[in-house]
């Protein structure tokens, strides 16, 4: 691993605390740790700063997926990570009736029409984000660490520490680095209004998951799939692990529903929907992703622009090609997928390996 050296150090920050690498990655969700891998296997000295006191972003959850859970044929990058890191993976149970809830009353509709193939990741996508981060070298990883500003000479500050760093990359959603980092002041305006106007991905999205003692649904011939109009939930999934254990569904809704008895109203719908059994579940987990401070700014909730996923502006790095972005949402194929994710680090190590910036 090289040391890289600092360069002339910026006058506002403390002396004391200055730390070099050659790169400093902001976020440790898939994308952030993947660009670390990647870079750290190549040779270089990475930090990853990270605002939460846990890894992984929106891969939330062990074994019971809160945030991601699924990945779809075609997704290549994905299927190769979790062959590299012996992750196992499963497919989405997708066998027998699905439901339609609607004023009508709850209607069994024959066959599957809800469900695509699509598989899981044993333990949860949360697992691929520790496996990952179990090939970083220890020290890499710094919780707790939210980045509130990057100055035109790439230092980083965090709530602790400053970094120095040949390249920084922004491998959280962009709408959230300008609302909460302040960022060198010779980025272009377009490039901050484009950041500003890209949506997060899912971060309006309310995840319900019921967990339950056994699949009772599979036994009714019944795919634990169903979309209703009545709510909360407006779309529910099998979410069991293989072979049914543990046992869950999930349901999303959507966050301007939430209200202090939402819970109650869940519960009411799963009975409905699945009848008695469905009374009794070990746990209901809500998890509020447009209250999540690290994933979800605020005033962005609806950002309608969907076409900002992976604009032009994101492929090129800014600041004299030393600032680079790299979330899901700056990927330009499977944009909002974990493979986004993914794609957008492989751009991200691509430019940093051909870059002339690095010391060696
Ligand atoms: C409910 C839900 C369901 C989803 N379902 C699926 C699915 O089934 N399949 C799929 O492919 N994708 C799904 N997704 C999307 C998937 O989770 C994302 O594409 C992927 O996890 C994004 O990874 P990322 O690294 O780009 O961003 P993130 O995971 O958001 O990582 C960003 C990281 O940056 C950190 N951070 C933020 N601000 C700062 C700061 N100032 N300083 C330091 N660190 C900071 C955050 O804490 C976070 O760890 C879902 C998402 C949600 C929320």
């Amino acid at each position: 691993m090289n040391d890289a050296r600092c360069d002339s150090v910026h006058e506002s920050v403390n002396t004391n605390e200055l730390r070099c690498v050659d790169v400093a990655v902001i976020g440790a969700g898939i994308s952030g740790l993947a660009v670390a891998d990647q870079l750290i296997r190549a040779g270089l000295s990475v930090s990853v700063l990270e605002a939460r006191a846990r890894l992984g972003g929106r891969l939330l959850g062990s074994p019971l997926d809160l945030g991601a859970s699924w990945f779809w044929p075609g997704e290549h990058r994905v299927m190769a990570l979790t062959q590299r890191l012996a992750v196992d993976i499963f497919e989405q149970y997708r066998t027998g009736d699905a439901l339609i809830d609607d004023i009508a009353g709850v209607q069994r509709y024959p066959g599957n029409p809800i469900d695509v193939p699509a598989h899981r990741i044993a333990g949860g996508t949360s697992a691929l984000a520790a496996a990952l981060t179990a090939q970083l070298p220890s020290g890499t990883l710094h919780l707790q660490q939210p980045v509130h500003e990057i100055t035109s000479d790439r230092h980083i500050a965090t709530r602790d520490y400053v970094w120095q760093a040949h390249h920084v990359v922004i491998a959280l959603p962009p709408a959230l680095a300008v609302h909460a980092i302040t960022l060198p002041p010779e980025l272009p305006p377009e490039l901050i209004d484009v950041a500003a106007r890209t949506p997060v991905w899912m971060g309006d999205s309310v995840k319900v998951v019921a967990h339950f003692n056994e699949p009772f649904w599979r036994r009714d011939g019944l795919a634990g799939a169903a979309m209703s109009r009545r709510g909360p939930l407006t779309e529910v999934h099998d979410m069991s692990g293989p072979g049914g254990e543990p046992a869950a569904l999930f349901g999303f809704a959507p966050a301007a529903s939430m209200h202090a008895d939402i819970e109650k109203d869940i519960r009411k719908q799963l009975i409905r929907m699945f009848g008695t059994r469905a009374s009794d579940p070990i746990g209901v987990l809500i998890q509020d992703w447009s209250r999540e401070q690290w994933t979800m700014p605020p005033g962005t909730q609806g950002l309608p622009d969907y076409a900002m996923f992976g604009h032009p502006r994101y492929q090129q790095p800014a600041l004299e090609g030393r600032l680079h972005w790299s979330s899901t949402e700056t990927a330009r194929t499977y944009a909002g997928h974990i493979e986004g994710a993914l794609e957008a680090a492989e751009r991200t190590v691509a430019s940093i390996a051909g870059s002339s910036f690095i010391t060696t």
